[in-house]
């Protein structure tokens, strides 16, 4: 496996090198919008320390990510009217993986409704509406 890149697209929002439309954080992890949702309030938790993955994480990044993804299952359930929530996690590029800062997707399902496919941008005025309604969810 190789070695963490510490140029990772990831790794530059925790930097405040790009935005990103941040929705909730902790001493260890951080939340924001995916700009590719592939279902509304479709948004990212990372550990704030590097990581690739789930394959070299530590127990304790592990255990501070999986503490705030369920923070934000709770939202974006309440803030989507949501039937459930699906969790997403990819490991090296054979696993689906296409940013190499560990990463866990939350997206809030409507019983029926499919996720949409991935790749296609958000309008930014979407998204940053979405997000209001998370960060009002968090209370
Ligand atoms: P994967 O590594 O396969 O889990 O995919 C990376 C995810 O990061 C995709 O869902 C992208 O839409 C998302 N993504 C990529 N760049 C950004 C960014 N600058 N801000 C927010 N989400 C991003």
């Amino acid at each position: 496996m190789s070695a963490y890149d510490t140029d990772n697209i990831f790794a530059k929002i925790l930097r405040g090198e790009i935005p990103a439309i941040r929705l909730y954080e902790d001493e260890d992890t951080l939340c924001f919008m995916d700009i590719m949702p592939r279902a509304d309030g479709h948004c990212l938790v990372i550990p704030k320390s590097p990581c690739r993955n789930v394959l070299d994480a530590t127990p304790e990044q592990l255990a501070a990510v999986i503490k705030t993804v369920q923070i934000m299952s709770h939202a974006v359930m309440s803030a989507f009217d949501a039937d459930g929530v699906t969790l997403q996690q990819f490991n090296e590029a054979a696993g689906g993986q296409e940013v190499f800062h560990l990463h866990f997707h939350v997206l809030p399902r409507h019983a029926g409704l499919s996720m949409r496919p991935p790749g296609t941008m958000a309008e930014m005025d979407v998204l940053q509406a979405h997000a209001e309604k998370i960060r009002a969810a968090l209370g």
